[in-house]
């Protein structure tokens, strides 16, 4: 069939929107009618040549929803009709050491990543320009269909917005998966996130929902921080050294538990900043994309060890991103998680991709989304 998509060609600086060929699914593959994207920092770093290790051509967008149209020979478990929101990191083996581990979004399958063709066979189902597509991991979101694994597709009410439950996929399951996986916030717990764009607003949620006494939101943004205060935040700072004397009244001194790094892009330099914030055993979690070629951070080794302060990375939340979705759209279904606060701002159509990201830069949204279709 033909369809339109957002890609990423070898030498051009922008999303070109093109018209392409999609195949049918194959072996274990729907084809899905994208109702709307997210528009995620990582697919500006991919723009920005952030991922050196991923080849072009591409098409973008990898936080999507949509109605599944057409199901490949061997699908068994979603429908023609469904809705479904769309998983990442990758659809698990379910066989390899990390997975069997209980770490499936560290699958083997990730190392074919970087040629973004279908996970099921290695081979592309997208072409224009009479060229293979890749699809960013795995998903191709920015498109009016795409073609994914079954494994990647998670069905959710169709009473759910899909326009707002797009973000779950990545900015949902990463946010609330940094707070209860990979931070293991406990109730009474004093949190610090450090940015408020898609995901540093789902981890505010997800600090209250885990019990946190105070949750501290940073962000230079006054609009962002107002957003933050609506979601739970007790308290904003508008950089991580004006949250410190904040924080250590809070505490008496003892500082944060956690300062979860959710920002644009990483920054080496802020480290120190982040570490100072938390006390004894203090976590800081870096969620946020850092730049490949940067390796350098100056830190208080001494402190690290005397207090026993932590750093640790996080992909995806730490999750399954499947059991993440599920969890998130039932929370939603009970109105206990906020997705329209999120969500500031909705564009019309793919061609709006790179006004999205225009915007973000500019820092008047916290989360936007494109509407792909009716
Ligand atoms: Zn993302
Ligand atoms: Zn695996």
């Amino acid at each position: 069939m033909r369809t339109r998509a957002a890609v990423l060609w070898p030498g051009e600086p922008q999303w070109s929107i093109d018209e392409i060929t999609l195949d049918p699914p194959g072996v274990g593959e729907v084809l899905v009618r994208m109702v709307a994207t997210g528009l995620c920092h990582s697919d500006d770093h991919l723009r920005r040549g952030g991922y050196p290790e991923i080849r072009l051509p591409i098409i973008g967008g990898h936080e999507g929803a949509g109605v599944v149209e057409a199901v490949g020979p061997g699908v068994r478990r979603i429908r023609v009709c469904d809705h479904v929101v769309l998983s990442v990191p990758l659809p698990p083996c379910g066989d390899c050491a990390p997975c069997l581990d209980g770490r499936p979004y560290f699958c083997e399958r990730g190392a074919l990543l970087g040629q973004g063709f279908q996970v099921s066979d290695g081979t592309a189902r997208h072409h224009a320009r009479g060229q293979d597509l890749g699809v960013f991991v795995f998903l191709g979101t920015f498109a009016e269909h795409t073609v994914v694994s079954e494994k990647n597709c998670v069905r959710v009410e169709p009473g759910l917005p899909l326009e707002l439950a797009c973000t779950i996929g990545c900015a949902g399951v990463t946010g609330w998966g940094a707070v209860l996986n990979t931070a293991e916030v406990r109730p009474g717990d004093v949190v610090v996130v450090a940015g408020v764009g898609g995901i540093g607003a789902n981890a505010v949620q997800a600090a209250c929902f885990a019990g946190a006494r105070a949750v501290v939101a940073v962000d230079p943004v006054p609009f962002k921080r107002q957003i933050a205060m609506k979601l739970g935040a007790t308290l904003t700072a508008t950089t991580l050294d004006d949250a410190l004397p904040a924080v250590r009244d809070l505490t008496h001194g003892r500082m944060a538990n956690t300062v979860v790094m959710t920002m644009a892009a990483g920054d080496g330099r802020l480290l120190e900043s982040a570490l100072s914030l938390v006390g004894k055993r203090g976590r800081v979690v870096v969620v946020n994309v850092h730049p490949a070629e940067e390796t350098a951070a100056t830190i208080s080794l001494r402190n690290l060890q005397s207090f026993e302060k932590q750093v640790v990375g996080c992909l995806a939340g730490s999750w399954d991103g499947r059991k993440g979705i599920a969890f998130l759209a039932d929370l939603h279904h009970a109105g206990r998680y906020d997705l329209d606060s999120i969500v500031t701002r909705t564009y019309d159509s793919l061609a709006d991709v790179t006004t999205g990201y225009h915007d973000q830069a500019a820092g008047t949204i916290v989360r936007g989304v494109v509407r792909l279709s009716a």
